[in-house]
């Protein structure tokens, strides 16, 4: 419906503006994008505070835009969502994310893969179908792998999406529920849900050293994941004093600038290295 013609018409119109031009062509760049290579994940560390290492990494994308530049996920997931990109972009992101397991394996680096998944990759049963196709194709461990599912996807069709979670959750694949407390979900819907993990949202977490609200909710989350069994995730962890809170919380896991930022491969073995993270 955006033919180069009429996108020189439409500059015309106020309500059109130029960044909403910029959302429709990225829109239909994206398919070019994944199969052009133009995507990349960058790995951010979850540090375990009982073990005191690292455990896992989440996977985050980022877009090389060939005129645009360096594009945010949060800029583009949710054209590639509304665009029904994001199927595919989640099938490269898992299959990148497993490959990338092999190659770290031969290096001795055993960390489980979290990958992020929208809403729309659990209206159907081809996500748990593919993912048990890629499991024996590099032949790994089920819990190599950890999908991150935001509480809102699993909400936007509750019984859908526990069909395809107990699909993965039978066959081993460990689950996680992502920016916990931002959404509106239910107890009943979530203790329904075969979950392994429970992230604090980062923004109950960036003032957490500072806002005695913040501290309520995050000790009572905690509270509440462990009486769900659930393992909690702290994200957004920015400095020490928070680092220390969190472990006095009972926290099983912090992810966070203060321990590393998302890094590309290159950087993230520079990064484990020279450190016996111990
Ligand atoms: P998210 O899953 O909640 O990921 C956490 C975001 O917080 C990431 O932003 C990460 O870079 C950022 N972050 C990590 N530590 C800190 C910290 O200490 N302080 C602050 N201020 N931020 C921190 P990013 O990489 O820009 O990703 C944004 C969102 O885009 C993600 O939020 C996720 O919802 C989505 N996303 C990223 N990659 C994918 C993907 O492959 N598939 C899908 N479906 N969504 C993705
Ligand atoms: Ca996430
Ligand atoms: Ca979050
Ligand atoms: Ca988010």
């Amino acid at each position: 419906a955006c033919k180069g013609k009429h996108v020189h018409h439409v500059v015309y119109y106020p309500q059109l503006n130029k960044h909403s031009l910029l959302r429709l062509s990225l829109m239909s760049e994206l398919r070019s994008a994944i199969n052009d290579d133009q995507l990349e994940l960058f790995y951010q560390p979850k540090l375990d505070l009982i073990q005191q290492k690292i455990v896992s990494v989440e996977c985050l994308v980022r877009w090389h835009h060939p005129e645009h530049g360096f594009i945010q996920p949060d800029d583009f997931i949710p054209l590639a969502e509304q665009s029904g990109h994001i199927r595919a972009l989640t099938e490269w992101a898992i299959d990148t994310a497993l490959k990338q397991k092999k190659l770290w394996l031969k290096q001795d680096i055993d960390v489980q893969m979290a990958v992020n998944i929208s809403a729309v990759d659990l209206i159907d049963l081809k996500l748990p179908a593919y993912v048990a196709q890629l499991m024996t194709h590099y032949a790994l461990q089920p819990n190599a792998l950890k999908l991150e599912v935001t509480e809102s996807a699993v909400m936007a069709e509750p019984e859908q999406a526990l069909r395809a979670l107990c699909m993965l959750n039978q066959m081993g694949i460990k689950l996680s529920i992502d920016d916990f407390g931002t959404g509106f979900s239910s107890m009943a819907q979530l203790k329904k849900m075969p979950l392994d993990e429970l992230k604090i949202d980062k923004s109950f977490v960036l003032d957490l050293n500072h806002d005695e609200d913040d501290e309520v909710i995050v000790k009572s989350t905690i509270e509440l994941a462990h009486n769900l069994s659930l393992s909690v995730v702290a994200e957004g962890v920015e400095d020490l004093a928070t680092l220390n809170k969190l472990s006095a919380f009972g926290c099983d896991t912090a992810q966070g600038y203060f321990i590393a930022k998302p890094m590309t491969v290159q950087s993230f073995n520079d990064w484990w290295d020279p450190i016996e993270l111990i």
